[in-house]
């Protein structure tokens, strides 16, 4: 490698050289040249005094628009899964549809303690006793008639097989970046609470990828189904009734930086 790097170091000494002649009277060129176009932006740059007055006025009444705005409403629908007759799935005494709630409570208790710089936020849900019985259809209609600028579907997750655990979250098959922005920020927060496992964001409908989700699919804003352990597991139960106000915290902490980096604008506009 030193006998072949020992050549282009003379050649480039050579070049050096040569250059070195051509750059003399290039950078007498460019001077001459410089000079020449100097006097000609001078003269331009006095006309172009008045416009440029013109743009700072115009960016200081476009700054007065942003201060108006600065302030940003979202609609969240939260919906609890399940009620009234549809328990959901159970375990002996424990019902889904009481846990969905339990934990759905929290999230919206935490948005109305949340003040944040720039933000407003207007929570919808879709029932705040167990004993409403609704369709998916109608909590879907419900979240697109108030407009809402997200969905966000509470749930907890069955299996016969008693050793199955963790947090999923459904997405979306055809999903929007946002729904899976939204769905990577629900599991950040979530696992720092501490969970079994994270089974992973998931798209479309349990062992049918090509269908969604009834709520996915008739809702027509960002919607996640969130999961929230297992009621057929028992560790995951600890783990829910140990820290279910901080798992409602963590749901509103990804939706408040979700909004704060504007996803919801994008589809605002
Ligand atoms: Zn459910």
């Amino acid at each position: 490698m030193a006998v072949n790097n020992s050549k282009p170091a003379v050649r480039r000494r050579v070049h050096k050289g040569r250059v070195g002649g051509c750059l003399t009277v290039l950078v007498i060129l460019i001077f001459t040249v410089s000079t020449i176009i100097s006097g000609c932006t001078k003269k331009n740059g006095g006309n172009k005094e008045k416009p440029v007055i013109n743009d700072v006025s115009v960016s200081q009444e476009s700054v007065t628009d942003v201060s108006q705005d600065t302030v940003k409403k979202y609609i969240i629908c939260i919906d609890p899964g399940h009620g009234g007759e549809d328990i959901g799935s159970s375990n002996g005494d424990r019902l889904e549809k009481v846990d969905n709630l339990r934990y759905a409570t929290e999230v919206i208790e935490e948005f109305s303690r949340r003040d944040i710089e720039g933000i407003e936020f207007e929570i919808v849900t879709t029932r705040t006793s167990n004993d409403v019985d609704m369709s998916n259809k109608e909590r879907a209609a419900f979240g697109n008639n108030a407009g809402a600028d997200l969905y966000l579907a509470l749930h907890r997750n069955h299996s016969t097989d008693r050793t199955a655990n963790g947090v999923e979250i459904w997405v979306q098959q055809q999903a929007e970046v946002i729904d899976e922005v939204l769905g990577y920020k629900l599991f950040k927060y979530i696992n720092k609470v501490g969970i079994q496992s994270d089974r992973g964001l998931q798209k479309g409908y349990t062992n049918d990828t090509q269908n969604n989700f009834q709520i996915i699919e008739y809702t027509n804003m960002p919607c996640c189904i969130v999961e929230l352990g297992f009621i057929s597991n028992d560790e995951d139960n600890r783990l829910f009734d140990e820290h279910y106000k901080e798992y409602g915290k963590a749901i509103v902490d990804a939706v408040v930086e979700l909004c704060q980096e504007g996803y919801l604008d994008k589809v605002q506009d």
